[in-house]
């Protein structure tokens, strides 16, 4: 099962120029500018830009991603938010534009001088790309592979909680993918890292972009094979298995953990 489908919206360079409306998804930080009810996106501004960044269209509307200077006062009947506190609240088609938003706006901020040689880079035209005209690097915007893993062991799961989790909440485990490592071997090496066991049966299950760390969270499923549960006490604060009908505070829907472990119920 894939849990997550894309929002309906195209994602390339503005081909043509009929006559479109346009959403701009403007950042001062990373905060987003939304109407103080935090349902809508501005369809006009008069900010001075930093920069601006053609994303793609939805439902015909052009998408801009741009910033401003920190500090920037919001006009009237606006607000500046951040984006992880409009997660359930702005609608979900625009919360996703908003994160490959944040993502390609950190992206230009961040890639203006080459990182070899420190010369000023240009944007290629072709691409989404930014290139140095002095030694020919080439910077595309990075996207860091983290797995999410759900331990089934009979009818019970693994769930764990980190120290900077909300109080209480328990979640399925996650970590990095290494450089050189494949999604596979990296559940079994974070399972294993982290409470100490053996696991086989790792199956894709679904994904979903977090962009607050420049993520893309890729989640399995896969079964317990050996092991008592040891944590990683620099990790881990808790860890244990679980009946399904007697589950701890997890993560709410619209995440792919919550997913992960409603899947559970539903097999
Ligand atoms: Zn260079």
């Amino acid at each position: 099962m894939i849990p997550f489908s894309s929002p309906e919206f195209f994602i390339g360079k503005l081909r043509h120029q009929e006559e479109k409306e346009v959403h701009w998804f403007i950042f001062a930080g990373d905060e987003l500018l939304v109407s103080t009810d935090k349902t809508e996106i501005p369809s006009e501004h008069s900010f001075s830009l930093l920069r601006s960044l053609y994303i793609g269209t939805l439902k015909n509307k052009h998408l801009f991603a741009c910033d401003v200077e920190n500090g920037s006062p919001a006009p009237q009947g606006w607000a500046w938010i951040k984006l992880k506190d409009l997660h359930n609240i702005l609608n979900a088609d625009h919360y996703s534009v908003a994160g490959r938003a944040l993502q390609l706006v950190e992206w230009d901020r961040t890639h203006t001088y080459c990182g070899c040689c420190g010369s000023l880079t240009f944007q290629r035209k072709e691409e989404r790309c930014k290139e140095c005209p002095s030694c020919g690097h080439l910077a595309y915007p990075k996207i860091a592979p983290a797995i999410m893993a759900l331990v089934r062991k009979g009818n019970q799961i693994l769930l764990a909680r980190s120290p900077h989790f909300p109080e209480k909440m328990y979640s399925v485990l996650a970590g990095f993918v290494d450089p050189g490592e494949t999604l596979e071997q990296c559940v079994v090496r974070e399972v294993f890292e982290e409470v100490g066991i053996k696991v086989k049966n790792v199956s894709y299950f679904g994904s979903q972009p977090w962009p607050f760390s420049r993520s893309l969270m890729i989640g399995f499923t896969c079964d317990w094979e050996e092991g008592e549960i040891c944590i990683d006490p620099l990790e881990i604060e808790d860890a244990a298995w679980f009946d399904q009908d007697h589950l701890p505070d997890i993560p709410t829907s619209l995440s792919l953990a919550r997913s992960l472990i409603d899947s559970m119920s539903n097999s």
